[in-house]
């Protein structure tokens, strides 16, 4: 499950740059998977994983 961590998460939104299809940022300017991206085996989440400064993804 691909998953975010709202308190560490500052909403750069590099991993929705990165990984357009899994992240996007909500209104309150945090990330959040998109519906039904959850189990998303896409290698992008790896390289959304990698480029998260604050260590708020996981999978
Ligand atoms: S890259 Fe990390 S800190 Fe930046 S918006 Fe995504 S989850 Fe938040």
């Amino acid at each position: 499950m691909v998953k975010i961590d709202q308190e560490k998460c500052i909403g750069c939104g590099s991993c929705s740059a990165v990984c357009e299809k899994v992240f996007e940022i909500g209104d309150d300017m945090k990330a959040r998977v998109k519906k039904g991206q959850e189990k998303s085996k896409l290698p992008c989440v790896k390289e959304a994983i990698d480029i998260c400064t604050v260590q708020a993804i996981k999978a």
